[in-house]
């Protein structure tokens, strides 16, 4: 089955969410939503179950080693760390201010814009890496982005959420409880996966897998950086740039099946970070930077970055 949507895709219809189905797994079908502009699972996990899951489960569950292993890649992942501060402070116009991560985890982005002039608050739900980042001295409130609003989270001047949007049932209103946070001139910078992405499409065909990157529960939302923006801007904020990081599925396409095993995908992930370390070994960090610029343009890249102003 092809992940984009067919001509005559089978429709589906849940509380008022509707569109073509475009995937399916785990007993759930993945839609390509006209009401939210975006593709995700139904039928939807209550916030509730969800919060369940999140606070006490996933880094226990479906990420034991994550915690232990975060530091030995913190030297390549601080590279993007600091590409979405200098995109932050380009935006903003200074870097400094209060700078508020949702969904924190184990903290090395707070920890990197701190050191860059930020205030910087976590908030992250996993009781387990809440603790972990508390450890190094960070500030942390170990609750859902909800409840830290509710119990007197201050205003910010930036948002970041990485990788926590493709996770929550309910997107729109956590980004639009985000923006009311946020003053105008306020800055957003939002991470998710770039997903139903045209190299996945390509090399999906040629290899004839499902759709690999289709996984809920835990991915419940699929966006892209045109579904992105288009939310974003949606919710009265205006898009001004566009991150991604390796197009991991490159691999793929030349020939590395890391979808059928995981061994291979490790030897692809250590690949790509001596790819991104040797142009800052060079020097030449600025054209790594640019090389992924003119991707994210094209819509190509692991990950989708937008950067956008509440005006
Ligand atoms: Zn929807």
């Amino acid at each position: 089955m092809s992940a984009a949507a067919p001509a005559r895709a089978p429709s589906v219809s849940w509380n008022g969410h509707a569109g073509p189905v475009v995937g399916h797994a785990n007993g759930m079908d993945i839609l390509s939503c006209a009401r939210c502009g975006f593709r995700h699972a139904v039928p939807l996990p209550s916030p509730a179950q969800l919060a369940r899951e999140y606070a006490e489960n996933y880094y226990a569950d479906a990420k034991p080693t994550y915690l232990a292993d975060a530091d030995a890649d913190q030297r390549w992942a601080r590279l993007f760390q600091v590409d979405r501060l200098d995109a932050i402070a380009r935006a903003l116009g200074r870097s400094a201010g209060t700078l508020v991560e949702i969904g924190s985890g184990p903290g090395f982005f707070l920890e990197t814009a701190a050191a860059r002039g930020f205030t910087a608050i976590g908030v992250e739900p996993s009781r387990q890496a809440a603790a972990f980042a508390q450890g190094r001295g960070l500030t942390v409130h170990n609750r859902t982005f909800a409840d830290a609003l509710a119990h007197g989270l201050p205003r910010a001047d930036v948002i970041a959420a990485t990788n926590v949007l493709e996770h929550i049932p309910d997107p729109i209103d956590m980004l639009a409880a985000a923006r009311d946070q946020m003053d105008p001139g306020g800055v957003m910078c939002l991470t998710v996966p770039n997903d139903f992405s045209p190299l996945q499409i390509a090399a999906q065909d040629g290899k004839g897998h499902a759709p690999w990157w289709i996984a809920p529960p835990h991915h419940l939302n699929y966006f892209d950086f045109d579904s992105l923006e288009a939310l974003l801007t949606r919710l009265g904020l205006k898009p001004v740039d566009r991150l991604t990081s390796f197009p991991m599925e490159a691999f793929l396409l030349m020939g590395d099946d890391y979808v059928a095993d995981p061994a291979t995908g490790k030897a692809c992930h250590r690949r790509r970070m001596n790819f991104d370390l040797a142009f800052e070994a060079a020097g030449i960090g600025d054209v790594r930077r640019r090389l992924y610029g003119a991707l994210a343009a094209a819509g190509i890249g692991r990950e989708a970055t937008v950067i956008a102003v509440k005006p």
